[in-house]
């Protein structure tokens, strides 16, 4: 255990590098991985399902092309043997993708999502995909139909949404590396409550094509990880241009290692966004950001302020944008064509009450409340109203992003407003949780890169806080730029990675039972 121990506390880079020092073979990384996912997800349920034998094959493969020289001959990726864990609204061949609904119970999709096949043709093992909100709509992953995620600072806590299932797998040391989807925050507000790195790429820099869509104008694939390097090099494997996307851009990456290796942010101008801090954010998250803008100031940077006015109907115009896009993105499970067939109880059985039996049985709450708010922005008498003055309010989003960038290199806010709340306390106000994505949601309306890095952790209850950098359409290097650096000076103040100060992960002889320790001892709030 403890030899397994520093495999799995190990970021991706240092994976990389004793792999190709062959001071570790692949199979032996791999299986640490599934062995922590063995011990520890009864209790964090990050996995929906867990590829173990195809994992474990592609490991023994990249082993048998170094041990035969082929790493020398450059037929290995820097990140072969590298494991990694995927959302479960990227479709896989040979795993079962649900995107966390019942509609999709027993669908194998017939291809690969293209980030799979750049993960398979860079040979990094795939761990199993995992939990989220159904469709990926929800900040907690509640809505998933097969049970939530819980946190792994806070088993009793959410571990953010959609994506809270990458994130807690990433957190939990379950896996180094995670993809995941954001389409309002859902890579960056799970980074930010479970104290990893997320990455929303620009729109049209990681290709779409697999991943099910929810809101197909403001979707993203993006790397989910524990370190800014980290991000960097998964980010460097998925993106680039796909014949398949029709949005995807045709630029060639930029070297976003080296971004993340320069070291340096003097002179760099860093404005903050008026509209997205202070009033309605947690003290111990503005503590948290105020210390990272005086950190980053310490290290050359300039510090300005930025003044977005219209960023506060971005989250009205997202609930119209988004349930539009997905009431006719979600009309394709009919019970026809996926998954699930529900036949109705009595009655003629025409095609549209099979329809309506299946999507009455098939689909959760929530996105039943979507879909009907969607059909209704986009009905005739109401289309104008609603779905055409929320496409004016993302103009004018993006216009406050050009008058802002022009200021600043790069914008900087909490990723989100609070740190983790308790499982079930926003379950049934579905505002209150909307209310999450409130500093996320913008960089998706306007199409730009945003990057999340734990912050800290807040006075009031002992939990990650995240800090956002956001920058403009095809920089996403300055991300990883700003972003390595202000971790660097925020782990030198803590003495190392936040996340080993997470209370139930710093035992080293961690078992299942040693979680559920933890969750008992955080009835208490013994933080
Ligand atoms: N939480 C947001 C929502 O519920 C964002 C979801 C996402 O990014 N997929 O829509």
């Amino acid at each position: 255990m403890t030899e397994n121990n520093e495999l799995i506390r190990s970021s991706a880079a240092a994976l990389a590098g004793k792999l190709a020092a062959r001071e570790v073979s692949a199979v032996e990384v791999t299986q640490a991985h599934l062995d922590r996912i063995a011990a520890v997800d009864g209790k964090v349920h990050a996995f929906l399902h867990v590829n173990t034998d195809e994992a474990l094959a592609v490991a023994a493969e990249v082993d048998a092309i170094r041990a035969a020289g082929g790493d020398a001959a450059g037929e290995l990726h820097a990140l072969a043997g590298v494991p990694i864990a995927v959302k479960d609204l990227i479709v896989t061949i040979g795993q079962p993708t649900t995107a966390g609904s019942k509609i999709l119970e027993g669908w194998h999709s017939p291809y690969d999502a293209t980030v799979v096949k750049r993960l398979r043709a860079a040979k990094m093992p795939i761990l199993g995909k995992t939990n989220l909100d159904e469709f990926a709509m929800g900040s907690s992953t509640e809505h998933s139909a097969f049970g939530p995620t819980h946190n792994p600072w806070d088993l009793d806590r959410i571990p953010g949404g959609s994506g809270g299932g990458s994130a807690a797998a990433v957190a939990a040391f379950e896996a180094p590396l995670a993809l995941g989807t954001d389409t309002g925050g859902s890579i960056r507000q799970p980074g930010a409550v479970t104290g990893t790195v997320g990455v929303k790429p620009t729109y049209g820099g990681v290709s779409r094509y697999g991943a099910i869509a929810m809101a197909s104008s403001l979707d993203q694939i993006g790397p989910v990880s524990r370190t800014v390097l980290d991000s960097a090099l998964l980010h460097q494997v998925i993106g680039g241009h796909d014949p398949r996307d029709s949005t995807s851009l045709q630029d060639p990456l930029e070297d976003l290692v080296a971004a993340a290796s320069i070291g340096n942010v003097a002179g760099m101008k860093i404005g903050i966004i008026k509209e997205l801090h202070g009033e309605g954010y947690q003290a111990g998250v503005e503590n948290r950001f105020n210390e990272s803008l005086e950190l980053l100031r310490g290290a050359g940077a300039e510090i300005v302020e930025v003044s977005c006015p219209n960023f506060k109907y971005a989250l009205g115009a997202y609930y119209l944008i988004m349930p539009s896009e997905a009431s006719s993105n979600l009309a394709k499970f009919d019970g026809v064509r996926y998954g699930l067939r529900v036949l109705p109880e009595e009655g003629p059985m025409t095609i549209e009450r099979v329809m309506g039996a299946t999507r009455a049985a098939g689909f959760g709450d929530e996105v039943k409340r979507r879909i009907i708010l969607g059909t209704y922005a986009l009905s005739a008498g109401y289309y104008d109203a609603y779905y055409g003055s929320a496409q004016k309010v993302r103009t004018l989003i993006q216009r406050d992003f050009d008058a802002a960038f022009a200021k600043a290199d790069v914008l900087i806010s909490p990723t989100a407003p609070t740190t983790a709340f308790k499982l079930g306390e926003k379950l049934n106000d579905p505002l209150a949780m909307y209310l999450n994505d409130v500093a996320t949601i913008p960089a998706n309306m306007a199409g730009v890169p945003g990057l999340s890095l734990p912050g800290g952790l807040a006075d009031e209850d002992g939990l990650p806080v995240g800090v956002q950098l956001l920058a403009p359409a095809r920089q996403d290097a300055r991300l990883y730029r700003v972003g390595a650096v202000l971790e660097s000076l925020l782990e030198a103040q803590w003495g190392g990675p936040l996340l080993d100060r997470a209370p139930s992960l710093t035992d080293p002889a961690l078992t299942g039972s040693a979680l559920s320790d933890a969750a008992a001892s955080s009835h208490g709030g013994s933080h």
